[in-house]
């Protein structure tokens, strides 16, 4: 079972402290969150996970943890200042404002037969439906539009204390964190004596002023990306491209997410990037309670084919035909000498590039159960993968007025604390301690009642199966880290 809604999981995450609409007592700001006690683990356990298995548990990746203010010439170079920007058109009759682009797309899938699973393609129409008077606007249901126009999507501020007009301390937020890793390739080269194939990965913020922000967390202005640039000969870039894709879909698996609410997506031409030869999206059943099958999908992560393109144009030498520098600001050639053929050469990069924020709302989507009781209630259960649960472990006390049994289980969670992310809990009945961590994830609880005084053992409660284990204090330890699943 996984959640019936996005609803469902906005109100489970602000009930429980996952996630907070931001500013609330200001009124809030527009889709931007903040996560609270429970989010800000959960978040930090999929960024070590995605890191352990990008960077710790291979021998060809890198870490990096580049600016997010770069020069405004990066933007420049990268193309984002000519064209990161998202087509906008407006509903004359109410003037809601929606992205001309995922208008067509919504209407193009809703007149393509879908299939369930694998790769897809959908083909938007030539020429545009929002124009022909086919698109109904979503808010008022009229078709009389404006002309699209085009808005670039990244956030302006300025360095230093100059005038607000000062071009020259003109600056953006990087709506990415990939240009970080091509300015450094040289660095990173240099420093770490790498030969091809190898890689760089850099988890942290970006911003983009999206034009329809919503759907709780998956689409916000401020997010974070986990992104790996993978540096390849060319010639060996398709191979390594459809590689990272079975990978990075395994990945999603490994942490919990259940087969068929995955699908790969196969980006037609239209869509791809300027710099893109080929892109596949991993896409997450988003929108299960759509009545179209096909707009149950969105992405979750793009696994992109971006060619020499970036290391090219961040370098000194390309020339134009008339022998003029492409480049005439950079001061390096960020290409490769391969020792092998004795050539100099641009690599190609396959680039999987997730969100922290997408994948936390695709996990606890899919964690959703219900389970009833003995009592026929109703309980909430996040089954969350081990390794992602933010909370690994609870200590409960079955009786707080006792203070040898108080004293046993704090003593228990100190002895736990330092091997895994344990809590001390006795703000309620047993019963209703069991719920609360069912509800937030979290894998086992141990209780501690009169008998432990006697026989210096405790109860583990399974969150799955409800069943309980008698086990030894001085073997908990042991007991916990075995049956966690891999990877926790
Ligand atoms: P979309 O088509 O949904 O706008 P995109 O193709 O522009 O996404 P990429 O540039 O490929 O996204 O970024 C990689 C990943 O970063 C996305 O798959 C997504 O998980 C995450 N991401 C991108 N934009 C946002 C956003 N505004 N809010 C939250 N996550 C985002």
């Amino acid at each position: 079972m996984s959640a019936p809604n996005i609803d469902t999981i906005v109100s489970l995450a602000k009930r429980r402290g996952f996630v907070y609409p931001s500013s609330e007592i200001y009124g809030g700001l527009g889709s931007a969150w903040d996560y609270g006690p429970l989010g800000a683990e959960l978040c930090g356990n999929v960024r070590a996970a995605w890191w352990r298995w990008m960077v710790h548990e291979r021998d060809d990746i890198e870490g990096l943890d580049s600016s997010i203010i770069l020069n405004r010439l990066v933007w420049k170079y990268s193309g984002h200042e000519e064209t990161f920007t998202d087509p906008l058109v407006d509903c004359r009759e109410c003037n809601s404002r929606f992205r001309a682009d995922k208008l067509e797309q919504e209407w193009a899938q809703r007149w393509t037969p879908g299939g369930a699973d694998g790769l897809q393609v959908i083909v938007i129409p030539a020429g545009s439906a929002l124009r022909g008077g086919k698109i109904k606007c979503p808010n008022c249901g009229k078709t009389n539009w404006t002309e699209p126009r085009d808005f670039n999507l990244m956030f302006r501020t300025h360095v230093g204390a100059t005038a607000e007009d000062d071009e020259d301390a003109l600056v953006y937020l990087r709506p990415e964190t990939a240009q970080g890793i091509f300015i450094n390739f040289l660095n990173i080269l240099n420093t770490s004596r790498r030969k091809l194939p190898f890689g760089v990965a850099q988890i942290g913020k970006s911003f983009r002023n999206e034009v329809t922000p919503g759907n709780f967390i998956f689409r916000t202005r401020e997010f974070e990306q986990m992104e790996m640039e993978y540096f390849v000969r060319p010639g060996e870039d398709e191979q390594a491209h459809q590689e990272w894709i079975d990978a990075c879909r395994q990945w999603f698996l490994d942490i919990g997410i259940s087969a068929g609410n995955l699908r790969l997506y196969e980006q037609p031409e239209e869509e791809l990037a300027h710099y893109a030869k080929r892109t596949v999206d991993i896409q997450y059943r988003f929108f299960p309670e759509r009545e179209d099958e096909e707009r149950h999908w969105d992405e979750l992560m793009g696994i992109a084919n971006r060619t020499d393109f970036d290391l090219k144009t961040h370098s000194k030498k390309p020339e134009d035909a008339e022998g003029k520098r492409l480049n005439p600001d950079s001061t390096e050639d960020l290409s490769y000498f391969d020792e092998q053929t004795k050539q100099r050469f641009y690599p190609y990069v396959i680039e999987p590039a997730a969100g922290v924020n997408r994948t936390v709302l695709a996990l606890l989507m899919d964690a959703y159960a219900e389970k009833t009781n003995d009592k026929g209630e109703t309980r909430v259960i996040l089954k969350l993968h081990h390794s992602i649960a933010p909370i690994k472990v609870a200590v409960l006390p079955l009786a707080k007025n006792k203070p040898e049994i108080v004293g046993m289980a704090k003593a228990i969670k100190r002895s736990l604390q330092p091997i895994m992310r344990a809590v001390y809990d006795d703000t309620g009945g047993i019963g209703k301690l069991y719920a609360r961590q069912d509800e937030v994830g979290t894998p086992f609880c141990v209780t501690v009642d009169h008998q432990s005084l006697e026989d210096e053992a405790v109860t583990v409660r399974d969150r799955d199966t409800w069943e309980q284990e008698r086990v030894k204090v001085s073997e908990l330890p042991t007991y916990l880290l075995q049956r966690f699943s891999p990877g926790s």
